[in-house]
């Protein structure tokens, strides 16, 4: 591991509260992140894989003898009810344990989705087997590691020919829409915010601009969520421009949410995001937010 001599780290002062380990949708080992931020001379990262901790826990035994400040965090999928389109959309919640890991409670409500993730993959596999696709669980467990979703399903549809490209599976076989799509059960965000604020986590709306929403219709759709338990809004993110930065900054204001913000670093996946310092240099997030969540938690 490269550590640049001290006082020169380019982004001492800085931190990045969004990424990715293959134990999600990365492509870096924890390890190989862990490296990466010290390597880069960040305070402070936050792992945020999907659905899982694995990345976490593996990262904290690398972090252990560095200055690396390793948070400990969760980006979670969730349904959020959009009255103009009279329907559901997918919400992601980023929920942050900055004073430790999560209480078990809050593991054994993961492992629970987890097993519900399970089934449904499960069921997944039959659905396609019965359309004569030659899958096998064990196959796309192979190369989803800790958290198979079906990103896998696509990749190894894609490998055995059965499509033409991964949006091509989607399309075809396991996307909303698709006649062999299978449903996971999901909580409403409302009832993450609440999930997480049991556990004494700070639950934080991720990449607000995936909303897609009017000005006004964004701002309702915050309010409603602060008015469920939200605490915080990523105000810095690799898809923000500097525009939106402020916009969000201004809203977190307003609100008084705390503002957060991470690059969304998944590594080969997306080639063009930066740890630390997002797409083309966007984003620098300073270390006193990681400090506010810190003093939030201590103070209720
Ligand atoms: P899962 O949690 O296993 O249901 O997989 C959800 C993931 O699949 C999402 O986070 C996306 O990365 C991906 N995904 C879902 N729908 C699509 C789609 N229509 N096109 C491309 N990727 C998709
Ligand atoms: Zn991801
Ligand atoms: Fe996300
Ligand atoms: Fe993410």
């Amino acid at each position: 591991m490269s550590v640049p001599p001290s006082g020169s780290a380019p982004l001492s002062g800085f931190i990045d509260l969004h990424s990715h380990t293959d134990e999600s949708d990365g492509t870096l080992t924890p390890r190989q992140l862990v490296a990466l931020a010290n390597q880069i001379g960040l305070d402070a990262l936050a792992i945020t894989d999907h659905d899982t901790f694995a990345g976490y826990e593996k990262a904290r035994a690398a972090a252990h003898a560095g200055p690396l400040d390793l948070v400990c965090g969760i980006e979670l999928n969730s349904r959020f009810y959009i009255a103009h389109d009279g329907d559901y959309r997918s919400v992601h919640l980023l929920a942050y344990f900055p004073a430790g890991g999560p209480p078990l409670a809050f593991n054994q409500w993961l492992w629970k989705a987890q097993e519900d993730r399970r089934i449904r993959n499960h069921r997944l596999v039959d659905a396609l087997r019965g359309q004569g696709i030659d899958i096998t669980l064990e196959e796309v467990e192979a190369r989803g590691r800790s958290l198979t979703g079906r990103p896998h399903f696509a990749r190894l549809l894609l490998e055995k020919g059965y499509a033409a490209s991964y949006q091509d599976a989607f399309e075809r076989y396991i996307g909303e829409g698709a006649p062999t799509f299978v449903e996971r059960p999901s909580e409403t965000t409302e009832q993450t915010i609440h999930i997480v604020r049991s556990a004494h986590g700070i639950p934080v709306l991720a990449h607000p601009i995936r909303l897609s929403l009017s000005l006004e219709a964004e701002r309702e759709a915050i309010v409603r969520l602060k008015r469920a338990g939200l605490l915080g809004l990523e105000v810095y993110h690799s898809e923000h421009t500097p525009e939106m930065q402020a916009h969000y900054q201004a809203l977190a204001d307003e609100l008084d949410l705390l503002p957060t913000g991470g690059s969304d670093f998944h590594g080969r996946l997306k080639p063009d995001v930066s740890l630390g310092t997002g797409w083309n240099g966007n984003i620098r997030v300073p270390r006193t937010l990681l400090d506010n969540m810190r003093e939030h938690l201590a103070r209720v």
